[in-house]
């Protein structure tokens, strides 16, 4: 009886289903996120084979809780890869993408300084309409080991968490806030996103 008013209220709730529609997705456990994670550095250092002296960008959502992926928001990230690519056309060596239950993830090897492409990042990580929900880190290969630039490095403040003024890891960190929170925020972002970028 509890679970049928659950669906009910969702059925009448334009916004629960939307929500529900951004997090229809296959959950993933840690180990499996863990798994994900030596994938993708593995995939990195493939990638900087091509070209040791290219910089990478590295391209993430970030989306906290077990469920990383589903149509809506491969669909999102794709949009936003599009941008990132004709963005950097001229520079571009190579590109990846990869999208899995662990979420989506995008590679794009390019041939430029690594702190001007950080500071032209966090110029789009704050501009643009998703860029608090993306992760745009930079990569690059110094003889065997691969570095990233930290906003903090190159003289940037630290993120602000997209529900709060914080400093966004402290927030992830104290866990701050609900899950149900974060992904009503994400949801809407999305869905906003989608109604105004897809023609
Ligand atoms: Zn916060």
């Amino acid at each position: 009886m509890q679970l049928l008013n659950i669906e009910m209220a969702q059925l009448l709730t334009p916004f629960a289903m939307s929500n529900n529609q951004v997090f229809d997705g296959e959950s993933v456990t840690l180990l499996e996120m863990l798994h994900a994670r030596e994938e993708r550095q593995e995939l990195q250092r493939n990638i900087f084979l091509k070209a040791p002296q290219g910089t990478l960008l590295s391209i993430t959502m970030n989306i906290p809780g077990e469920i990383k992926n589903s149509k809506i928001l491969k669909r999102v990230f794709e949009c936003e890869l599009n941008n990132l690519k004709s963005k950097f056309s001229k520079e571009t060596i190579l590109t990846r993408f990869v999208s899995n239950k662990a979420g989506n993830e995008a590679y794009i090897l390019l041939s430029i300084n690594p702190v001007l492409l950080k500071k032209r990042l966090i110029k789009y990580e704050e501009e643009s309409q998703l860029g608090r929900l993306l992760d745009l880190d930079v990569h690059y290969k110094n003889k065997e080991n691969i570095f990233q630039i930290s906003r903090t490095e190159i003289g940037y403040p630290p993120r602000k968490c997209f529900l709060c003024d914080n400093i966004a890891k402290e927030c992830g960190r104290s866990r701050s806030h609900s899950l149900d929170d974060i992904r009503l925020y994400i949801s809407k972002k999305v869905l906003k996103y989608l109604e105004e970028n897809s023609n």
